[in-house]
């Protein structure tokens, strides 16, 4: 069985392509270029050369009809590529439509072009599910329920972040309303994981190109930063078990049509700081010491039951996600 990954240069595609190639699919993993094919291909030479693995070009998945070839011949897809920048300047061309029309021209792509298709599985994000306007509302509990009610218009006049928060739920928003519309052959399952966190594995020109979620860590750990930041989003989730979830989705029939929050656990930048200066002396220079141990205030939660009820999703800890993340990128910066 073959699934078209779409994204596979990135961050949280290295891990689904792990996870994909361990169980055994075959993979068709969409890039933008030969070079980017290149620099993917190296990792997983073994897949290359047992056939498990091959590799498709979309440049720019905002141009309508850009993947109707290569939807063919797949059973399934996983669509990660997305942009998530948060210093945007054309909303609309950088974020908006890559993330909106990426979303609907695969789906318009496998209705028209692949009846075989069953599931098509889309990496969303808490952004599609939190509600900015209400802050940091203490004593709520966010679940699948919850949906980004900032409009397109608003987020054109809005800060960059909160752009990106409504081209995920722009996104997603569009893939339910497709199939409600539209009746196709295959159903969707949708993840929402807030930060994610975990080893970095995909290829990095550079310590400055590092993808956005790792580049927000290695600066707790670079020096970059003289004192604990405020925590942006109150919740992560390591990108290791994100990749499984991604595969739960795609085999669980009862994920048809249901969105799910993908968390780990709640965290603060002091917490992740608390947990860098515990397990890496080295790094105590670089890392802030803040308000050493302080407990997790009192902000919003976010329920992950649905996932472990439904999909059986088992989730690392803290620790365990940090630790490994700060490794890969110790090793990272070591070789390159
Ligand atoms: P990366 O930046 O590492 O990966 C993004 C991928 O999307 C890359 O493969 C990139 O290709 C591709 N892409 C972006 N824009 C385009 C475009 N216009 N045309 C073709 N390809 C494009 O990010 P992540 O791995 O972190 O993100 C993957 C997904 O996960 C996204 O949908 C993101 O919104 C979502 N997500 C990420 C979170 C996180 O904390 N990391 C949190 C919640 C959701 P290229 O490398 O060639 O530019």
């Amino acid at each position: 069985e073959t699934v078209l990954l779409t994204g596979a240069s990135g961050y949280i595609a290295a891990h689904i392509l792990d996870a994909f190639l361990g169980a055994g699919f075959h993979v068709r993993a969409q890039v933008r270029s030969k070079g980017s094919e290149e620099r993917v291909k190296h990792h997983y030479t073994k897949y290359v050369d047992s056939g498990a693995l091959s590799f498709v070009y979309v440049e720019d998945i905002s141009v309508p009809g850009a993947f109707d070839e290569v939807v063919k011949d797949v059973e399934g897809v996983i669509h990660t590529a997305s942009p998530f920048i948060l210093n945007a300047k054309d909303y609309d061309k950088d974020l908006f439509d890559p993330a909106r029309n990426g979303t609907l021209s695969i789906l318009q792509a496998v209705k028209k072009n692949n009846p075989k298709v069953k599931r098509i599985v889309i990496t969303s994000s808490f952004a599609s599910a939190i509600d900015m306007s209400k802050g940091l509302r203490s004593g709520y509990t966010y679940t699948e329920a919850d949906w980004n009610p900032m409009t397109i218009e608003e987020a054109r006049n809005a800060d960059p972040t909160s752009a990106y928060l409504v081209s995920k739920e722009i996104a997603e928003h569009a893939a339910y309303e497709f199939e409600e519309k539209e009746h196709p052959n295959f159903t969707v399952t949708t993840l929402l994981p807030p930060m994610v966190y975990g080893p970095v594995e995909h290829d990095v020109s550079s310590m400055s190109h590092l993808n956005t979620s790792a580049a927000d860590v290695y600066r707790l750990m670079n020096g970059s930063e003289k004192s604990v930041p405020e925590t942006g989003f109150y919740a992560y989730a390591d990108v290791r078990d994100l990749a499984k979830a991604h595969l739960l989705a795609y085999t669980t029939e009862a994920a048809a049509n249901q969105r799910y929050l993908i968390t780990n656990a709640s965290y603060t930048y002091q917490m992740l700081c608390d947990i860098i200066r515990k397990n890496f002396p080295e790094l105590k220079d670089k890392t802030p010491e803040g308000d050493a141990g302080a407990p997790f205030p009192n902000v919003y939660h976010l329920d992950n039951s649905k996932s472990i009820e439904e999909l059986g999703m088992t989730y690392r800890t803290m620790e365990e996600s940090v630790v490994d993340m700060v490794k890969s990128l110790l090793a990272l910066e070591k070789s390159l």
